[in-house]
């Protein structure tokens, strides 16, 4: 089974993002549990907690179909102590708040060494910064997502990820997510199938597809390799539709979360019903 959403919003209360996964054909979502450009939140009352609960019931939404996205401000690998304990103070939270409403994975970025220290540097930040959060929390998967590499963000090579995973000590908790966009922009091709096959070939020689806890399906607006992170609607930027095709017919890609962050949420419907229509057989 392909689970297919997009990142919906939950203005008015977390409890609508199912609700409005629902509307728009969606068998998957994502989410922010909270405001992504503020470092603090309230904890959820039990009120929400149970409206969360009742509308992924009523529709039909268990917790693998959901990937939730931490907050943009969170940076684990910071070269300052101070904004890193920040970062992961604010990390543990968004697990937290992602075992009460029961669902079990977190998709962050890995960080950035903000040109002040390596790349080495700052990915070993990460890890320690990870294992301390699995350490303090349960129940919830950390889903690294590779990035396109703008500025001095980290998690562009399939390489980093593998360097993150390997200082992990409790692997049974992490996972990767791959965005399309991001792959493209960082320079792995994916247009044809035979650059399609090549890529994934390489993720799992490096990092391994057991590790795939979700991906971001996004078309993208600059060239191959051009390192910045722009999003396009599926088909109308440098990517075109191939690679979606075949991701919709790859059974490694089957029962995890399949998001759109494309940029016109109000063809969301269209795309999720576009994806459908290229599963074959
Ligand atoms: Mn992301
Ligand atoms: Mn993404
Ligand atoms: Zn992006």
């Amino acid at each position: 089974m392909k689970y297919v959403g997009a990142h919906v919003s939950t203005s008015g209360g977390v409890f609508n993002a199912p609700i409005n996964a629902h509307k728009i054909g969606a068998t998957a979502f994502a989410l922010f549990t909270k405001n992504q450009r503020q470092w603090k939140a309230k904890p959820f009352d039990s009120e929400t907690i149970d409206k969360f609960h009742q509308n992924m019931e009523k529709f039909n939404f268990q917790p693998h179909q959901v990937l939730p996205h931490d907050s943009y401000l969170i940076n684990l690998g910071h070269p300052e102590k101070e904004k890193r304990e920040k970062s992961l103070n604010a990390f543990i939270d968004e697990v937290e708040r992602c075992r009460v409403l029961g669902l079990d994975r977190l998709n962050f970025h890995p960080g950035s060494h903000l040109r002040k220290i390596s790349e080495k540097e700052s990915l070993d930040l990460i890890v320690e910064s990870l294992n301390i959060v699995l350490d303090k929390t349960e129940g919830v998967s950390l889903v690294i997502e590779n990035t396109a590499g703008q500025g001095s963000n980290l998690g562009y090579k399939f390489e980093h990820l593998a360097y993150i995973i390997d200082g992990i000590e409790d692997r049974s908790r992490i996972g990767v997510c791959l965005d399309t966009c991001h792959l493209f922009s960082s320079g792995y091709d994916i247009r044809t199938e035979k650059e399609y096959r090549k890529t994934m070939e390489k993720f799992d020689e490096v990092v391994g597809f057991e590790y795939l806890m979700g991906m971001h399906l996004n078309d993208s607006k600059v060239k191959l390799g051009s390192r910045v992170d722009r999003h396009h609607s599926l088909g109308k930027g440098e990517i075109g539709l191939e690679p979606f095709k075949l991701i919709m017919n790859d059974d490694r890609m089957e029962n995890i979360p399949l998001i759109l962050e494309t940029i016109d949420p109000s063809i969301w419907d269209k795309e999720i019903e576009l994806l459908y229509s290229f599963v074959e057989g």
